[in-house]
């Protein structure tokens, strides 16, 4: 692990749209969000100078409700950030449709595990000095038309500059982007480059450009071209004004007439990376003018254990909470041990949604966890294909039940189907196979739900999943997953130690839907379930290894290490070299 050189003032501005800091601050919506909350945890554990811009979505994400047949209704979420938050003591003020928006600032703290503190600042347009229509721009995470998303982001990178400038804490710093949202922060770079240098925007210099290129990290984690933020340029123009849009216009961020949020990251970034390594291959091929590396990502291990395997690690391996790698000698807890822990957890589960749906679920049962973003690429449904094989293994080899969770974004009809879907199936099935499907998918019920089912199964399409997290939480409980071989999981699968894989690598992906319903099936039919119900200590055995293997690597204390390692201060890379970065 490097060692961070405390004396050098510089520091990292971690931007991100949304952050799961906390179940009760309602700031993220899934895993981009969880991703920026575990990064920053880890990076407040390892003493990393960082700090990190948000939006504080006063309404924030939403609120599911299902009806009994899966129809989700969503309701803004109410909170008050005054509860919660710092008010910071600072004003700052950007222009958007040519008026000025007034920002306040609320803080957060994020505490280390030696006390080293990262704040998170969130922006907050809610003032009286701003229009009625500008007091609503910070309410709603991923809500709204392009036009209100557009400020948004207007807010996030060019507002998270000007606050930053306002708390001093723009020297010396390296700017990271968390997805294309804060791409804007780019340009307010340049202005000030442009300025300092007596330039102006449209005829900024390659010097200038190279210097704010030197200071730029920009991470992508959408591997679908149509993932990617764009903006028509005439919607740019009224946002932004005339000279912005032409600047813009003028460097390679624009594609015809629209302007591409992930380009303007690309651009203006010394260092680029994918979250996974298979995604920073999909991520060459769709960029290929850039050189994109790639930074596994992980889940901050902590936060994700749940609280028997906490006991269990702090009686077996000293120091896995200060460096998670010693978590690799998990091999020498006991196999008893582990099952013991697995079944409190479980137990945890299943009392908690007796709580709070009534249902009974049946904890000797092998139980499958299923829960991410409802929608048509992650196929949540895919187990259903074939209702009737389902409910014939599980009556004829070892009876399973299936525990569902996940939101579908209010504007994703085909991804609300899939959760319509999902319940017929369950009634379908009735007695024969139990399936519940948990409301509001939120990091509480994560945390209690990939540390309490045996299986984890992810079955996006391939190439799609950029690295997916929840398995890794899972592992962490000695959850071992059965999964496509996309993400995160071509790297920490191995068969039969780690879990199991859905279909193989090397069948073209997008065509291979009959290939992996069979591989799923067989998967459970003729290798899970024997093995769950008839040889406990080897599942036991798959369990142990996925917390050696798995928890050891896929958590954010690697991670960020990464990041120090290869974008934040590369070796070799020193503050000096950095202003002289202008080849
Ligand atoms: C971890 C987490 C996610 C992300 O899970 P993926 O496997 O990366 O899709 C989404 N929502 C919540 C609440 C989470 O805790």
């Amino acid at each position: 692990m490097r060692i961070i050189d405390l004396e050098s003032d510089s520091k990292v501005a971690y931007f991100s749209m949304e952050v799961g800091l906390d179940p009760s601050l309602p700031t993220y919506s899934g895993g981009l969000g969880i991703l920026a909350g575990d990064t920053l945890r880890s990076g407040a554990d390892l003493r990393v100078p960082m700090v990190c811009i948000s939006l504080i979505h006063r309404k924030g994400y939403f609120h599911q409700e299902l009806d009994r047949e899966g129809n989700q209704s969503e309701r803004p979420v109410s909170w008050s950030p005054e509860d919660k938050l710092e008010p910071v003591d600072v004003k700052a003020a950007i222009e958007i449709d040519g008026r000025k928006v007034a920002i306040k600032v609320w803080r957060y703290d994020i505490k280390g595990i030696s006390g080293h503190i990262v704040p998170v600042y969130f922006l907050d347009t809610n003032l009286k000095e701003n229009t009625e229509e500008d007091r609503t721009l910070t309410d709603h995470l991923y809500g709204g038309d392009n036009y209100y998303r557009l400020r948004q982001e207007t807010l996030l990178g060019m507002g998270g500059v000007e606050v930053l400038r306002k708390l001093k804490h723009n020297a010396n710093t390296h700017y990271h982007m968390n997805e294309g949202h804060s791409a804007l922060l780019t340009l307010a770079l340049l202005e000030d480059e442009t300025k300092a240098n007596g330039h102006n925007l449209i005829n900024a210099s390659t010097i200038d450009i190279e210097t704010v290129r030197a200071k730029c990290i920009f991470t992508t984690h959408t591997p679908v071209p149509a993932g990617h933020d764009q903006f028509p340029m005439d919607m740019v123009e009224k946002v932004l004004g005339s000279e912005r849009k032409a600047a813009l216009q003028k460097l390679a961020c624009c594609d015809k007439d629209v302007l591409n949020m992930t380009y303007l990251g690309l651009f203006f970034s010394r260092y680029i990376n994918g979250v996974a390594m298979r995604h920073g291959e999909v991520s060459r091929g769709m960029f290929p003018n850039y050189p994109i590396n790639a930074i596994t990502n992980g889940v901050h291990a902590v936060t994700w254990t749940s609280e028997p395997f906490k006991k269990l690690f702090d009686n077996h391996i000293a120091g896995w909470r200060t460096d998670n790698l010693y978590l690799r000698y998990a091999m020498d807890i006991p196999l008893s041990e582990i099952k013991k822990a697995h079944t409190e957890a479980k137990t945890e589960l299943f009392k908690e949604i007796r709580l709070h749906t009534g249902k009974r679920l049946d904890s000797s049962l092998l139980t499958l966890g299923i829960a991410r973003r409802a929608t048509p690429y992650k196929r949540l449904d895919l187990i259903f294909s074939d209702i009737d094989r389902l409910a014939a293994i599980s009556r004829n080899v070892g009876p399973i039940q299936i525990i569902y969770a996940g939101k579908a974004h209010p504007q994703d009809e085909p991804g609300k189907l899939m959760i319509k879907r999902i319940h017929e199936a369950a009634a379908e099935l009735g007695d024969s196979l139990k399936v519940v499907y948990l409301e509001n998918y939120e990091m509480a019920i994560a945390k209690l739900l990939c540390a309490g089912v045996d299986i984890w199964v992810n079955t996006p399409m391939r190439p799609r999943e950029a690295s997916g997290t929840s398995g890794m939480k899972a592992a962490l409980n000695g959850v071992p997953s059965l999964s496509v071989l996309d993400g995160w999981w071509v790297e920490g699968h191995v068969e039969g130690v780690t879990g199991w894989s859905i279909g193989d690598a090397s069948t073209p992906p997008e065509e291979d839907f009959s290939n992996e319903v069979s591989s799923l099936y067989d998967k459970l039919e003729k290798v899970i379930i024997p093995m769950y119900y008839g040889g406990p200590y080897a599942f036991a055995n798959v369990m142990r290894s996925s917390i050696a293997f798995n928890g050891s690597f896929f958590n954010t204390q690697r991670m960020v290490s990464q990041y120090l390692c290869n974008a934040y201060f590369p070796v070799g890379f020193s503050v000096d070299e950095e202003l002289d970065f202008t080849r």
